[in-house]
This record gives structure tokens, C-alpha cells and sequence, in this order.
């Protein structure tokens, strides 16, 4: 049946595409990619942000999206806070990610995560992706097979592995900064630390904490994974919905997001939040607001989570682990220095972070102004600076 396209089809058509190109300038976005293949299931969608740094480097999301506007609006917010959070940890990347529209339960193939693949390796190295929420390294590798741009593939593919004891490392240097501000050291003994899920990076955390004697009490929504940990490193064990009214110095969220809200925030008594997961605060204005009424020190989590960030950057330039851990603690200079900025700017932790991450994006942005030579040009260029040099 050939449906009549009237000429309101036509305008309201043009105005979704105006107001894709608005959303893209609203937080200078560089390039939106529109990846579809019917025959094997792929929606998709990959934000490039911001290229100053390098290549752009952030996972691949698969999600149910109620509709292609979400979908739309959660890979411009992730990919925007990839390029902060490689900034900010001097990594040469810049910020990009992906979703894939789907239920990861029941609509992944070889054949989708090819097709995507494809669609990366297109992009000539512009945007390297890694799993993410509803993606796996099993998926990634169905992606390896069609392009070179993915990271954060298994050892055995001569990949990184796991990046949870470099994430964890990094929260607990964070944790010992944001401890140097608040009580003046950064000791952790004896500190009463509550810790929300007991996953990865839960897991290798609360081995550094324990040996540095704090007092870690650890929760999780599954009881036996918590209860590993009370076993092996003599945590103790509270309920998950314990968890935010508990009197300690410092919460340490490693579960969800959006943890950070009007309904739990009014329960806290922490001085210090320092924690694994991925935006922690429901609403970065509203809520941090609320904690620095409370007194609270947050620990911005893009900053303090960057080990996993870290750990893949290291992957693309030959693996190895010390150089990626002796990396990650570093993440303790940037917090102190995120703290001092805020301190004198008179500004939350989340927005001197994100100060901070700009300063770096404009300062190695103007070094670029200075050609360096045509030694990566092809054609008569090419053929001209090899004859220079010859
Ligand atoms: P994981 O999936 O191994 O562990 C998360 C744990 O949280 C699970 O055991 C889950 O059962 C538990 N959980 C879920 N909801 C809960 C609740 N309401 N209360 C208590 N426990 C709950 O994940 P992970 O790799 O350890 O990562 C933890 C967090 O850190 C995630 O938000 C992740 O996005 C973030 N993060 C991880 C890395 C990394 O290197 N793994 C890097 C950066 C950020």
C-alpha cells in the first residue's frame, strides 16, 4: 500500500531532524551515527562528544529503550561523560559511546554484533568501543571479529580481562584522599565504611580495605555474594535496605545508580561518599546540593571510578597491569586537587571535576595548533615529506 505523504509529514519530519541537530549542539557533540540493519536485528546509535584527546572510547550499551528519543538521550549523556572522565584522568582519549536497542535477554546474535562491528570499523578509529550495561566480552568478541576498534577483551584474546582491580584500586585511593581532607590523614584504620554491593569491584575493594584495618560492613541484594566476603576478608554483613541509614564514615556505593536521591539522602549520617557505580547522583544539581546541606563530602564518581577507563586505555597501548594500577592511584592527586578547586571556586566537587577536565580539553586542544609535520599523510603530501626526509 503506498501511503500519501501530506505536507505536515514532510515539516514535522524537519523538525525532528532540526531538533537532532539541536540536541547534538546543546553540549557540542561532534558526530551522531544511525547504524540499522533489518535482517540482523540492530538499532544503533554511536555518539562521538569530543575528539580533542584522541579517539573517542566508551562501551556499547544494549537496552530495552521505550522508544528512539531515549535512546537517543542516554548515548549523548554517556558519551559527554566519557570525554569528562578521560580528561580529567589525563588519559589521551576522547569521549564516545554506543546503545543498541534491545532486550539483551532475548535478542542477541552473532550476527547483530557483527553487523555493529561493522558499522565501528567504518568509522576508521574515530570511536573504540568495550562492553557496557547489557553487553558482555563474549559480545565483544563477535564485535573483534569485524573491526579492531574494541577493547576490553578477554586475556586469552590477548586482551586486559577484567578491569575490577584497577577499578577498585582507584576508589581506594579516592577514598584515602577524600579521608586526608575530611580528618586532616588519610588513614582508613578503624574507619566505619558501608559498602553497597558486593560484586567485582566490591570484591577486590574491601580486600584493601580490610588491610588497611577499616571496618567494612558490606550488602548486596544477593546475600551469598556479601556473604563471600564477610568469609574471606571478616566484613560484616548488613541487609541491603540497611544500608543508608547505617551510622559510618563513609558510604561507598558499588551496585546502581541514581542511589543518590530525596528518599535516601534525608536517611544519611556519612561524612564521606566514595563509591564504584556509575552516576550516583539522581540528579547531579539537586542532589549534591542536598549532601553539601548535609555536610557531606561526595567524591565525584566519574573521577573515582576511572580505573576501569584506565585499565582499557592501557589495553590499547600493549597490557600491563602494573602500569595500569601505578595509573590508578594516581586518581588520589586528582581528588585532592578537585577538593582544593572546589574549596577556593566555592564550587560543588561534581563541577570542579568537570572544570577541571575542561582546562585540560582547551590547554592540549591549542597544542594542536602546531603542525607536527606530514609524516601521517598519504598521496602527494605523503610522496613530498618522503622525499624532505630522504
Ligand atoms: P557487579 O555487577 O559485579 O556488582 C554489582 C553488585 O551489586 C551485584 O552483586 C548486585 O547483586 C548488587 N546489587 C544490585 N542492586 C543492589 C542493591 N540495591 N543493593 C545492594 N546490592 C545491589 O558490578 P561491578 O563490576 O562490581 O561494578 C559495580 C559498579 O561500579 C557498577 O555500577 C559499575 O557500573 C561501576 N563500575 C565498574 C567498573 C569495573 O571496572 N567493573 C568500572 C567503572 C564503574
Amino acid at each position: 500500500m503506498t501511503v500519501l505523504r501530506t505536507h505536515s509529514d514532510h515539516l514535522s519530519e524537519q523538525d525532528d531532524a532540526l531538533s537532532i541537530f539541536a540536541e547534538i549542539s546543546k553540549h557540542d557533540h561532534e558526530q551522531l551515527i544511525f547504524c540499522a540493519d533489518e535482517k540482523a536485528g540492530l538499532r544503533a546509535i554511536i555518539a562521538v562528544h569530543n575528539t580533542t584527546l584522541g579517539p573517542a572510547l566508551g562501551g556499547t550499551r544494549m537496552w530495552n529503550y521505550h522508544n528512539d528519543r531515549e535512546a537517543l538521550t542516554d548515548v549523548l549523556r554517556l558519551s559527554r561523560g566519557m570525554t569528562y572522565k578521560a580528561a580529567v584522568a589525563g588519559l589521551n582519549l576522547g569521549g564516545g559511546k554506543a546503545v543498541i536497542i534491545g532486550n539483551s535477554q532475548s535478542e542477541k546474535s552473532e550476527s547483530l554484533f557483527r553487523t555493529y562491528g561493522r558499522f565501528v570499523e567504518g568509522l576508521g578509529g574515530r570511536y573504540i568501543t568495550a562492553e557496557d550495561v547489557g553487553t558482555n566480552v563474549r559480545d565483544m568478541e563477535w564485535v573483534r571479529m569485524e573491526t579492531k576498534y574494541v577493547t576490553g577483551i578477554s586475556k586469552a584474546l590477548g586482551g586486559s580481562g577484567d578491569p575490577s582491580p584497577v577499578t577498585a584500586l582507584g576508589v581506594y585511593m579516592g577514598m584515602k584522599a577524600a579521608c586526608s581532607e575530611r580528618y586532616g590523614n588519610d588513614s582508613l584504620t578503624g574507619k566505619k565504611i558501608v559498602v553497597q554491593g558486593a560484586g567485582q569491584v566490591a570484591y577486590y575493594l574491601c580486600g584493601h580495605l580490610r588491610s588497611e584495618g577499616a571496618k567494612v560492613f558490606i550488602s548486596d541484594i544477593y546475600e551469598d555474594k556479601a556473604r563471600r566476603i564477610v568469609a574471606e576478608y571478616g566484613a560484616t554483613y548488613i541487609k541491603a535496605e540497611d544500608v543508608y541509614a547505617q551510622d559510618a564514615d563513609i558510604f561507598c556505593p558499588c551496585a546502581l545508580g541514581g542511589i543518590l536521591n530525596s528518599d535516601t539522602i534525608p536517611q544519611m549520617h556519612f561524612a564521606i561518599i566514595a563509591g564504584a557505580a556509575n552516576n550516583q547522583l539522581a540528579d547531579e544539581t539537586i542532589h549534591e546540593q542536598q549532601l553539601i546541606d548535609k555536610g557531606v563530602l561526595y567524591v565525584p564518581d566519574f573521577v573515582i571510578n576511572a580505573g576501569g577507563l584506565i585499565n582499557v586505555a592501557n589495553e590499547l597501548e600493549g597490557y600491563n597491569q602494573d602500569r595500569a594500577l601505578s595509573q590508578a592511584r594516581g586518581i588520589y592527586d586528582v581528588i585532592k586537587a578537585i577538593v582544593k578547586l572546589s574549596k577556593e571556586e566555592r564550587m560543588t566537587t561534581n563541577s570542579a571535576a568537570v572544570r577541571l577536565a575542561e582546562e585540560r580539553l582547551q590547554r592540549i586542544g591549542q597544542i594542536k595548533q602546531i603542525y607536527a609535520g606530514s609524516s601521517g599523510f598519504t598521496g602527494r603530501l605523503g610522496e613530498m615529506s618522503q622525499k624532505i626526509s630522504r
